[in-house]
């Protein structure tokens, strides 16, 4: 058959409608949709076959195809372009990596209390910019921000999308056109884009570095400072640590080297744990109140690591300075819309009502010890009908995440999952095409499930996803 041949025996855009095969599929995703995609696919194949004409010896060009054979590749292409949509779209999946705030994921799962609230918010209309004892216009997040401050006793918040805004915004207002000081030590790459340096530079300032990458003293901070300094930058390195001959100054001396100067210290603390967690391990996790107690005048963190709220970024320190970055004109470009604050608020009510431990899923996954984790685990294994798979329990570690306490690791059980009719790669890749698809992960050839977040309610379907592997 020749391409020429070819490209008249492929059926129409109409003909092809018309097959049993589509009909389920044009119920699901509409007429024009279903045809549009028809069309790209019949212009892949009308480019193919052209292709194939220019290279004579292409033994391709002479194999026999009927117009059939042509409407059922037609057809086969179609539906892996609506697959590959419905792979793309957000959905949710079960996580069983153990990572518990995975960005990749989406961080910190909500509390009951915040879906509900944020359902709420979400159904109708609410007091948003609207102040229900007067009548007349409210200011976004007032709420909000009282409850920071009287949960933090700190003087003014300010919440924006995310922590990188709330880093970015702080530097423009009150450091454009002159030199934020920052230890060598401190320039740090969050991952994706974040990068300090550059994030300094688009807010206007200039960056002026002290110190060496390993040590850095109160005094060269002192001796840095001259008529272009601005503010003085402090921020957690989150994801990585300096370990060895290392020297840095404590938060509350530069902060004192700060007031005394007449200069604002910044501190960029990613993380933002209202709860210490130094007992069940996680030692190099500053707390905001450690830093709002050391008397850091602004200080930035994450509605979404471990705060285990939705995405944001808070602001808290004094109120001069709360106040100058809220009058910024680029706060409207960050702010956060009504979802947010509602699900916000309840996540901190939480803390108000000191239920944090139990409330937030993300929280409560990261104490969860592991005599815990290995008893749901034993018991959802003897559960488990499928006879050609082996199960077993094995001690490891789950880590935080989210850029968090890179060193800490929380002691886990996990289940190890093997078959002789698959490799750990192909288990993998079947539980990850599971619908809810289920994120695994694999250590020594061996595919590994972590209960630490896998929610009890996800275990059923859970159990199903593994009935069904070889
Ligand atoms: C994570 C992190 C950020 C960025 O926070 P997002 O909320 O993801 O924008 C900024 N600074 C530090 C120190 C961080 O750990």
């Amino acid at each position: 058959m020749t391409p020429e041949q070819k490209l008249r025996s492929l059926p129409s855009v109409d003909v092809l409608l018309k097959r049993e095969g589509l009909q389920s599929l044009i119920g699901a995703q509409g007429r024009d949709a279903v045809r549009d995609r028809l069309r790209e696919a019949l212009d892949e194949m009308r480019a193919e076959f052209r292709q194939e004409f220019t290279t004579p010896n292409n033994p391709s060009n002479h194999a026999a195809v009927n117009a059939e054979d042509l409407a059922i590749e037609a057809e086969r292409r179609l539906n892996q372009r609506f697959a590959h949509r419905q792979q793309t779209l957000t959905q949710r999946v079960i996580n069983a990596t153990g990572v518990v705030l995975h960005t990749n994921l989406g961080r910190a799962p909500l509390s009951q209390s915040a879906i509900a609230a944020l359902t709420q918010a979400a159904s109708g209309y609410c007091n948003l910019e609207y102040d229900l004892a007067t009548g007349a216009r409210g200011k976004r997040g007032s709420g909000l921000e009282a409850m920071l401050r009287d949960l933090l006793g700190c003087e003014a918040a300010a919440i924006v999308n995310n922590c990188a805004a709330a880093v970015y915004l702080t530097l423009n207002t009150l450091a454009e056109g002159g030199e934020v000081l920052v230890s060598r030590g401190e320039l740090i790459e969050i991952g994706g884009s974040f990068r300090l340096p550059d994030v300094i530079a688009k807010s206007g300032a200039r960056i002026r570095e002290v110190g060496t990458t390993n040590r850095t003293r109160l005094s060269d901070f002192a001796d840095a400072i001259n008529e272009h300094t601005k503010i003085i930058l402090r921020s957690h390195p989150s994801n990585y640590r300096i370990v060895g001959f290392t020297e840095c100054p404590s938060l509350a001396e530069l902060a004192q080297l700060a007031q005394e100067r007449g200069l604002p210290l910044f501190e960029d603390l990613g993380s933002g744990a209202l709860l210490d967690l130094s007992p069940i391990g996680l030692r190099d996790e500053p707390t905001v109140q450690h830093s709002l107690a050391a008397r850091v005048p602004v200080v930035a963190f994450s509605g979404d690591k471990l705060l285990g709220g939705p995405q944001a970024g808070i602001i808290l320190g004094e109120k001069v300075l709360i106040d100058r970055i809220k009058r910024n004109p680029m706060m409207r470009a960050f702010r956060v819309d009504k979802l947010i604050f509602s699900a916000l608020e309840a996540t901190l009510t939480s803390y108000a009502k000191d239920t944090a431990l139990t409330d937030l899923p993300a929280i409560s996954a990261i104490h969860a010890t592991k005599d815990s984790i290995a008893r749901r685990a034993r018991r959802f294994v003897r559960r488990v009908r499928n006879e050609h798979l082996k199960l077993q329990l094995i001690d490891g570690n789950s880590v935080v995440g989210g850029g968090s306490a890179p060193e800490a690791t929380l002691p886990t059980k996990l289940i190890s999952i093997t078959t002789p009719n698959a490799s750990s790669a192909e288990l993998e890749e079947r539980l990850r095409h599971n619908a809810p698809p289920v994120i695994a992960r694999i250590e020594d050839d061996q595919l590994l499930l972590d209960f630490r977040t896998v929610s009890q309610a996800e275990e059923n379907e859970l159990r199903a996803a593994l009935q069904q592997l070889p």
